[in-house]
């Protein structure tokens, strides 16, 4: 069976120990590969290596690194079936999104970062006739870039691109959930000729190789996306050793609907932004919050449109949702279904496991609506990411936004109206990260992207990105 490899130090390398972990497909529930199980000994080798790279990198000109960024981004563009062919086989999505979103925003991340280090500046405050202070921007040594499954290049490159880009050397770890495209992506820095070292991919466990990883005394900052849950654990580690870290964490995203909203571009949208990558996507809005007025209305066109979403074989261009990631995942989420019919919902659409004709073996879920259920229930608490979506009418602007507002999280909401005054209000009113107004999951790389609340620490994207992977230092020059 095929082995997928560490990259370190330049080179792609097995597993110290020589174990490896089986890679399934779940779109077929077939192993498709091995990974390998990496340990502390191949993190140790992936830092040692890091650090000895990082006094050139940081030095090359900033030309240099971005020259050698764009080159990779070309090759990534040149590979772009493989790319999205291996994304879909590893985490069941389906390969037309791989193709037209996943991997060209990654590519687009890689060439964003390469070209916004040549567009920095730093400042300068000058004291009267005293002295001049100026800011220098400095790379700060190891770091450590931690991504999870649900957009695995698109998120892992987000991360290494602004890292590599201001002058740091990298260990990344992607989920073992999908650990493909990392692996071809490091054969493409070969290929581009990446300095050895500069960036080392070790794949395996969470809980034993991305936890040595944030741990090692010589990563000085470590970026991280996935579960609240681990964000809290790593936080735990890192605040002690004061390693400078960003969390983007979980979401239970609320969807704003009011009267006066375009109706029939909101059902679109709304229906997109429950159920893209079949609902696991940290921004997908899980509570869809419906004006009284229309409630009825909505609800009706809502539901005739989920009924249209084709769900199956990930690799059919007809096939408008795919698999979820993976057999754990599918229960939990069922879990959850049944967890509503306990707490009293109903079940409007969907509920229940598909079977594929081809791809029985498959982890598919059915896009599911349910309704009943007040703001404080499980199901409009907690974050399920699958393609289950709660209905919650209310009645005015503040009712909206107190169910908005009433969950321990804050990441991405969106309001639909064509009310200009109401859309600045609440867009001050939410607590949230990110507010889309009558658009959603519509991105600008150069804003300022993360969470407020359980929904993390810290923002990505644009500036934002490289003032955290560098450190400001002040020189103050008496006159
Ligand atoms: P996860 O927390 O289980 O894993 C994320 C990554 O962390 C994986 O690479 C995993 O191997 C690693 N990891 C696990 N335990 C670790 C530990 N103790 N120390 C270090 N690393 C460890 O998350 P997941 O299930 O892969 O992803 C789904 C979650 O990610 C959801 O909660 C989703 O909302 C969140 N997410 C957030 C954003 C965002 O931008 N806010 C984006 C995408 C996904």
């Amino acid at each position: 069976m095929n082995k997928l490899l560490n990259y370190i130090n330049g080179k792609l390398v097995s597993p110290l120990s020589d174990n490896w972990l089986e890679n399934v497909n779940p779109a077929t529930g077939q192993v498709i590969n091995l990974i390998p199980d990496s340990n502390k000994e191949d993190i140790h080798l992936a830092v040692e290596a890091a650090k000895s790279a990082f006094p050139t990198w940081s030095k090359t000109p900033a030309s240099e690194r971005s020259k050698l960024m764009l080159k990779l981004a070309e090759l990534m563009e040149e590979d772009i079936e493989n790319l999205a062919l291996e994304e879909s086989l590893d985490s069941g999505k389906p390969l037309h999104v791989a193709k037209t979103i996943d991997i060209p925003r990654a590519i687009a991340n890689i060439r964003f970062f390469a070209t916004a280090i040549l567009h920095t500046q730093s400042e300068s405050h000058a004291m009267d006739n005293i002295a001049i202070n100026y800011t220098l921007r400095q790379p700060i040594g190891v770091a450590a870039c931690i991504s999870p499954w649900n957009l695995p290049l698109y998120l892992f490159t987000w991360k290494i691109a602004p890292a590599l880009a201001a002058g740091n050397t990298v260990v990344a770890k992607p989920s073992e959930v999908t650990p493909m495209t990392a692996t071809r992506f490091a054969s493409l820095c070969i290929k581009a000729g990446f300095p050895n070292g500069v960036l080392n991919i070790v794949q395996g466990l969470g809980a034993k190789v991305g936890a040595s990883l944030i741990s090692h005394d010589d990563i000085s900052a470590i970026s991280f996306t996935g579960g609240t849950k681990t964000g809290e654990s790593i936080a735990s580690v890192a605040a002690p050793k004061f390693k400078k870290l960003s969390l983007e964490l979980g979401g239970k995203n609320a969807t704003l609907v009011f009267a006066d909203c375009e109706f029939e571009n909101t059902v679109n949208e709304t229906v997109r932004a429950a159920f893209s990558n079949q609902g696991q996507i940290c921004l997908c809005g899980s509570r869809l919050l419906i004006e009284r007025s229309i409630y009825l209305k909505f609800k009706e066109a809502f539901l005739k449109e989920v009924k249209e979403i084709t769900v199956g074989n990930p690799l059919n261009s007809g096939s408008r949702m795919g698999a979820v990631v993976s057999e754990a995942h599918m229960n939990k989420i069922l879990s959850y279904i049944e967890i509503a019919k306990q707490e009293g919902g109903t079940i409007l659409s969907g509920g229940s496991r598909l079977f594929p004709q081809g791809n029985e073996n498959g982890f598919f879920i059915e896009p599911t609506v349910i309704e009943g259920l007040g703001p404080a229930c499980r199901i409009n608490q907690e974050e399920i990411f699958g393609p289950v979506v709660s209905l919650i009418p209310f009645d005015s602007d503040e009712e909206a936004v107190e169910i908005a507002n009433g969950t321990d999280y804050g990441l991405a909401f969106s309001v639909w109206t064509s009310n200009v005054k109401r859309a600045h209000r609440l867009s001050a009113d939410l607590k949230a990260g990110i507010v889309w107004v009558n658009c959603w999951m519509l991105r600008d790389l150069r804003t300022p992207f993360g969470g407020v609340k359980n929904s993390g620490v810290g923002r990505e994207g644009g500036w934002e990105a490289l003032k955290f992977f560098t450190e400001a230092k002040n020189v103050c020059i008496k006159l």
